[in-house]
């Protein structure tokens, strides 16, 4: 038979038969330590998950390795989370521990279950996207490793998910995320007008300006960019490679906090801008790190069990969220506009 569809496989194809028995039948799950989950089914069957977080961009050696360890371990089933995790799916635990002691071995730390961090779900950044303001591998790497201990040992109130993507396209979940980074640039995209009628569709290019601060200069078969109108946010410049708008002493990242998916206790949120600011400080990024640092070592030590970021932030107000982190409350942070009618913008939780 031909293969016309290159979509992906059947998810019922990729599951274990103790998955497939118990498809649509799991009764609950509990936290066994922060590395180590296990579902319970309505047949009483058990489905052990072992986590552990990866850097995302892998040597093939290392996906073959953790191939050969869900083989030796699990019957061959193991999956990527959407942060980035690896998660061993175990049916025999006797093997929990031996996996994990093979998984220290490599370097892999299990952890991200429960009142942690999760790993930090990320964007491509300097190593393959061409928008980026800032990098995302080397920031999460720098990040990670001062929040380490947050990761392995369940010293948070709730569950914090932690996110950054590298520009306003926003690949990674900033927006629902309890602290996320974001890639800020500040200068509007220059426009070199030899390459963009070799390069662009300009009809399109002037259509993905969402705040139409862009206009067709047909006496040079190019555009102009109307700069007050520009909000920076790099839409034209992925349509058109001739409107670079990376810019290395401009550019740097935002964040973002208080953001949720979970419908648990409070409605979904949308994140909001805590810092509107801060320049790319490579290789470890010292400023940024801090703050994320600060960030999440005030919300450990103020918020009460189970209270999400946003939960907190919502209890306290924004007034004392910005005196107790001590962070500067600016003009960037005014956010008061409202929409005449609820849109599928103004809230997180869709009602269809
Ligand atoms: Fe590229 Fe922006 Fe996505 Fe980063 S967030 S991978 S820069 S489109
Ligand atoms: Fe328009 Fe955004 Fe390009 Fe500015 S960066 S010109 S707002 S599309």
């Amino acid at each position: 038979m031909v293969k016309t569809d290159f979509g992906p496989p059947k998810y019922l194809d990729m599951m274990s038969d103790l998955c497939k028995r118990n498809y649509g039948k799991w009764k609950y799950h509990e936290v066994l330590d922060t590395g180590t989950l296990v579902h319970v089914s309505e047949s009483g069957e058990k489905l052990y998950t072992v986590r552990a977080a990866t850097p995302r961009l892998m040597h093939i050696d290392t996906v073959r390795a953790f191939c050969d360890l869900a083989d030796k371990y699990c019957g061959g089933f193991f999956r990527f989370t959407s942060r980035h995790s690896v998660e061993f799916l175990i049916e025999d635990e006797a093997n929990i521990e031996p996996l994990k002691a093979e998984l220290h071995a490599m370097g892999y730390t299990p952890g991200g279950v429960g009142n942690t961090i999760s790993n930090m779900l990320h964007t491509q950044g300097w190593i393959h996207c061409h928008t980026p303001a800032i990098d995302a591998s080397g920031i999460v790497k720098s990040v990670m490793d001062e929040v380490f201990e947050y990761y392995k040992e369940a010293k948070l109130p709730a569950r914090l998910r932690l996110a950054l993507a590298c520009c306003l396209n926003m690949c990674g979940a900033v927006h629902c995320s309890d602290v996320a980074i974001v890639g800020v640039h500040r200068v509007p995209p220059k426009v070199q007008d030899d390459k963009i009628s070799k390069m662009c569709e300009i009809p399109n290019v002037v259509a993905a300006c969402p705040t139409r601060a862009i206009r067709p200069e047909p006496a040079k078969k190019s555009v102009v960019v109307n700069d007050e109108r520009c909000m920076y946010c790099g839409n034209c410049y992925t349509m058109c490679p001739a409107m670079p708008i990376f810019d290395p002493k401009n550019d740097g990242a935002a964040i973002f906090v208080g953001g949720k998916v979970s419908d648990a206790r409070h409605p979904a949120m949308f994140s909001k801008l805590a810092v509107p600011y801060i320049p790319n400080e490579p290789p470890r990024w010292p400023t940024l790190v801090k703050t994320i640092r600060l960030l999440i070592d005030v919300y450990a030590k103020d918020a009460k069990e189970g209270e999400r970021y946003g939960e907190w932030i919502n209890r306290i107000g924004w007034e004392k969220f910005f005196q107790v982190t001590g962070l500067p409350f600016t003009d960037k942070h005014i956010d008061d506009y409202i929409f005449s009618v609820p849109t599928f913008r103004s809230t997180a939780t869709f009602k269809w």
